[in-house]
């Protein structure tokens, strides 16, 4: 127990959240993920997955990690459950962009005339703070970042905890090959998660998007040696009889598309 590093998925659904019967295999809450990892409870991402968040025992410390703050990233915030308990401390982390910084983002998409209420004046106690990588929290939870190909910039994050490690590549446009170093960062990780929005047929017509595509994540998947991966940031319209057909289409055995409501322990 002591050891274990697990994740959850409480969004994977790219882009905008989707709804409908169609989606109640994959979820259609965007990205979201939670790993546990001894004291710590750490929130990739703030999609309205996070509204899926089990309780958060009181003595575990909250940390929220930011890849970048495109909407379907940040809209569950607000409804965060542990936002709105009196004196639960939440270290919010995430980097400057365009030399503002991730406290401004954040405090002006929610406000006056968008949301009634900015995010520090929600109950909880929180704070913002500056992405600066890699780091660590408490003893034993390093966290390590790589650049990922995307309009604005966005951060795919690595959290190693007792020798085992999560890397997260979101919202990650791969040219023609996988970009040698975030071959090098995903190498030989535990468990690797991967944008895998499209389609080959599809890419021709969204270049530039920001996303990959299925065969593209196979092949940085051969490339570093990961232990298993589950495809994310499902494309809003893919149902889940096509996810389903199309999983049935990969032939490795550790890779899967990420469905709301799993975990992986590790
Ligand atoms: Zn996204
Ligand atoms: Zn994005």
């Amino acid at each position: 127990m002591g050891d274990e590093l697990r994740l959850t998925v409480l969004g994977a659904r790219g882009s905008v959240p989707i709804s409908g019967q169609q989606y109640d295999i994959f979820g259609g809450a965007t990205s979201s993920y939670l790993i546990e990892a001894g004291e710590h409870a750490i929130f990739l991402d703030a999609g309205n997955g996070i509204i899926n968040s089990p309780p958060v025992d009181e003595d575990k410390n909250i940390t929220i990690l930011m890849s970048h703050t495109h909407l379907d990233h940040i809209i569950g915030l607000p409804f965060f459950p542990e936002l709105s308990k009196k004196d639960r401390y939440i270290d919010f982390y995430g980097a400057d962009i365009e030399g503002h910084s991730i406290a401004k983002l954040i405090e002006e998409a929610f406000s006056e005339p968008y949301w009634p209420l900015t995010i520090g004046a929600y109950p909880s106690n929180f704070h913002y703070r500056q992405l600066k990588l890699p780091m660590t929290l408490g003893d034993d939870i390093e966290i390590t970042g790589v650049k990922l190909r995307h309009p604005g910039g966005c951060i795919g994050f690595g959290i190693s905890y007792k020798g085992k490690r999560i890397v997260y590549l979101t919202d990650y446009e791969m040219l023609d090959e996988p970009d040698e170093e975030v071959v090098e960062f995903s190498k030989d990780a535990d468990l690797l998660l991967c944008d895998a929005q499209y389609l080959d047929e599809e890419f021709a017509s969204k270049k530039g998007f920001g996303h990959s595509t299925i065969s593209k994540a196979l092949s940085l998947f051969k490339m570093t040696g990961a232990g298993q991966m589950l495809l994310v940031h499902h494309d809003p319209k893919r149902s889940d009889e096509e996810l389903m057909k199309l999983e049935k289409t990969i032939e490795l055995p550790n890779v899967r598309f990420a469905r709301q409501g799993e975990s992986v322990v590790l």
